[in-house]
């Protein structure tokens, strides 16, 4: 790794560490006075930190994602050239996302339900998610709405994006799916048409490598960037959180994703490749920290592809092939996220669930996993989806049986920022291995 690469990371590292203490610090109002800080000044050292982390750091990282997308898909296709091959590892890629997602959620079941976190809320905490779910930023409408969609919706809804009436209105609006689908589509006729298409290949190729650079310029603003927007979201929510009846549930969610990030996913990579898969997570670091920081699987594809192409061994070939997909349909941390909610609420409103109701939470959460976007608190909504579903199962049952209604989010509203830094990075844990497998995969086939 080169000097001046290590010194970013190091550096992202250290706004990591100072975002979430000075986050914390921003957060208990009682320390302000202390040191002789005035409310306002308060709200202006929110504001500067929101301006810096999301104007501008997000703000750049977002502006190539789309051109990124469109090169690094087309680099990827074009460079299989044989339809046989790309079909396979099309087809691995997309097995390997539906496996890894099943096996976060299946993590997340076991874990939630030996642990009974919902067993710590008391009655009048329960009875208080409805005003909750009012003050959250997310309009009870919209999750009402949601549910009421169902998965049949989310997928209608995917599939109108993966065919955009007008791609330059895609492109304008940054409709990551879109443009995904029309580079797919692009660089396959590219490969029909041959020769005379070569050059849109090379305009690819060379663009892709302009914007490799830019991603490096940009990432040297990483630093500032992670250490606002972490100080922003630690102010919103404290870590004392963690000491109160629902820090049981983040535990309970956060110990599934360590192991779903540590064990289950390096376990897949040393079998596939016997390569040491905590040096590959080593060399993922500086897109996994901005992940952390951003929320956003999308807002972090640009880094998550320089990462892995630059200094994790991926072929740009593979990276092109699993990681912008991977960015918006792969969530393995949203999976096991939405499962372990799903349970833990209705731990939390005392109703049982059987097996039956297990089993239609493995699969809703992980198709919701899959319709949710990769931006902020995507995976939140989605997981109506999953409630509303479970509560119809238990209802096909039994139609006297109790259910939960989709206000119980707002028990959980108030803290997910948090968990979302950690799932949106196991996204992109997750994204990284499958592009790591296919390198694997490719060299292997050649
Ligand atoms: N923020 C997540 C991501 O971008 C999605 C989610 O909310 O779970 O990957």
């Amino acid at each position: 790794m080169k000097n001046h690469t290590r010194l970013i990371t190091g550096l992202i590292l250290l706004g990591l560490v100072l975002g979430l203490i000075v986050g914390q610090y921003l957060h208990d109002p009682a320390w302000t006075p202390a040191l002789g800080i005035h409310a306002h000044q308060h709200a202006n050292a929110l504001a500067v930190f929101n301006f810096l982390g999301e104007t501008i750091f997000m703000g750049l990282l977002t502006m190539l994602i789309i051109p990124l997308i469109a090169t690094s898909v087309i680099v990827g296709i074009t460079s299989v050239g044989d339809f046989r091959r790309l079909g396979q590892l099309g087809g691995w890629t997309i097995i390997y996302y539906l496996v890894t997602m099943l096996a976060a959620v299946v993590t997340g079941l076991i874990f939630v339900t030996a642990m009974r976190p919902g067993a710590k809320i008391a009655e009048h905490q329960v009875a208080q998610s409805k005003e909750l779910i009012s003050e959250g930023p997310i309009s009870p409408e919209v999750f009402t709405a949601k549910a009421t969609e169902g998965l049949t919706g989310v997928f209608e809804h995917l599939v109108e994006l993966m065919i955009p009436n007008n791609i330059f209105q895609a492109l304008a609006e940054g409709n990551t799916l879109s443009v995904i689908a029309f580079s797919i589509f692009l660089a396959v006729m590219i490969t029909l048409v041959g020769n005379k298409a070569r050059i849109l290949v090379e305009l690819s190729e060379a663009l892709f490598d302009v914007l490799m650079r830019m991603v490096e310029f940009v990432l040297w603003l990483a630093p500032i960037g992670v250490f606002s927007l972490l100080s922003v979201s630690v102010a919103k929510i404290g870590l004392n959180v963690f000491t109160e009846s629902i820090g049981m549930y983040m535990i309970t969610v956060i110990l599934g994703l360590l192991f779903h990030a540590f064990i289950t996913l390096p376990l897949i990579l040393f079998i596939f490749t016997r390569q040491n898969p905590y040096r590959f997570l080593y060399k993922m670091r500086r897109a996994l920290m901005t992940a952390f920081a951003t929320d956003s699987s999308s807002a972090t594809l640009p880094v998550t592809i320089e990462c892995a192409t630059q200094q994790g061994g991926v072929s740009p070939r593979a990276a092109g092939l699993v990681l912008p997909l991977g960015s918006t349909v792969n969530m393995d941390g949203t999976a096991l996220y939405e499962a372990v909610a799903v349970v833990f609420l209705f731990q939390a409103f005392h109703i049982e669930l059987g097996f039956a109701q297990i089993v239609v939470i493995a699969i809703t959460a992980t198709l919701a996993a899959v319709g949710a976007a990769g931006i902020p608190s995507a995976g939140l909504v989605t997981m109506v989806i999953v409630v509303h579903a479970t509560n119809n199962s238990l209802l096909a049952l039994d139609p006297s049986s109790a259910t939960i209604p989709i206000t119980a989010i707002g028990l959980i509203i108030g803290v997910d920022r948090i968990l979302d830094m950690i799932r949106t990075t196991v996204n992109v844990w997750g994204d990284a291995v499958g592009s790591k497998l296919i390198t694997k995969l490719e060299i292997a086939r050649r």
